[in-house]
């Protein structure tokens, strides 16, 4: 039976560290501080920002709200991020996805000033990852770091394969892999013999947002099974994009849902947030 890659308990032991580091950074006068921006009435988006909101408050992180409304003019929500690109107590900024149609997504992630992008999406964040010198990586990918090296996998010389290639998820997370001496595959909905793909993994990387539609059969003896899916199926049951009980029986490690993934992108949002702190500090103490 595999071992299991517990996210919570990983999570809680880093947002102890951030925690102690953030009461150091405030004693030298710079308390980190996160602006998060919700647009509109998404159910879901507002549940992600009050668990960021009460993250931060957690760890002594200093957090600011900005709730627009649905029909918010792109222009306004431009100003608001330049407003916020130039306010000293805010460190990080947050555009909490989705945006409504009438906003073009990337103009509003572009604007955000590449050294408060605590999400790691602005193409310069983006640009220096796929180089092998991030700044700030996004959350999930970096999460899924941290705890791989937590579990004490090495992915050097590993197959790893990645199911998804979005670009919050599956492509970043592929470039940390390769800067870890990973072989990397990608794959998608136009894969051919996905499960082929899946049972070649020495390490396999779920993000495809589908219920358990990796089979516990493909998973090869062994494996290492991080599950980045988070789906709600009509019972209410939350559930990965893996057949948990049937790959824990063939894998050496596994992440459950919930539980795995999930906390670690949150914290990792934190660790972002401090590090940047810790560089406008930086940037001051510089004549
Ligand atoms: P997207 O919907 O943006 O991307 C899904 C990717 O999976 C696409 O590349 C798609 O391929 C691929 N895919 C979908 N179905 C299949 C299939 N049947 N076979 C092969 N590939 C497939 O999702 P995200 O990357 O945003 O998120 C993925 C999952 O991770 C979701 O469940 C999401 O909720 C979860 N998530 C969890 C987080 C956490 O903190 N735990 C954070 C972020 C996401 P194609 O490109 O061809 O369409």
């Amino acid at each position: 039976m595999a071992q299991i890659i517990d996210g919570k308990a990983i999570a809680r032991k880093i947002r102890g560290d951030i925690a102690a580091e953030t009461e150091r950074l405030a004693a030298e006068g710079v308390r980190p501080g996160l602006a998060v921006v919700l647009v509109g009435e998404n159910p879901a988006s507002k549940v992600y920002v009050s668990m960021k909101e009460k993250a931060c408050g957690d760890v002594g992180i200093f957090s600011d709200e900005y709730t627009l409304p649905e029909t918010v003019e792109e222009g306004e929500l431009l100003a608001l991020i330049d407003r916020l690109n130039h306010d000293p107590k805010i460190h990080g900024i947050l555009v909490q996805l989705p945006l409504p149609k009438h906003i073009d997504d990337s103009r509003i992630l572009e604007a955000i000033s590449p050294e408060k992008d605590v999400d790691g999406f602005h193409p310069f964040n983006m640009g220096r990852l796929v180089i092998g010198k991030p700044v700030f990586q996004p959350c999930t990918p970096y999460g899924i770091m941290v705890m791989l090296k937590e579990a004490g996998i090495d992915l050097k010389g590993k197959e790893v394969v990645i199911v998804g290639r979005s670009n919050i998820v599956g492509k970043p997370v592929a470039f940390l892999c390769l800067q870890q001496h990973a072989t990397v595959t990608i794959c998608h909905t136009r894969t051919v013999d996905l499960p082929a793909k899946v049972a070649a993994a020495d390490v396999l990387i779920a993000a495809a947002g589908k219920p358990e539609m990796i089979r516990g059969e493909w998973i090869k003896e062994g494996a290492v099974v991080i599950d980045v899916g988070v789906n709600r199926l009509p019972d209410n049951r939350l559930v990965g994009d893996v057949e948990f009980e049937a790959a824990a029986r063939r894998a050496s490690h596994i992440t459950p849902v919930p539980g795995g993934v999930g906390p670690m992108t949150i914290t990792m949002l934190l660790q972002n947030t401090l590090q940047s702190a810790k560089m406008s500090l930086d940037r001051l103490k510089t004549p």
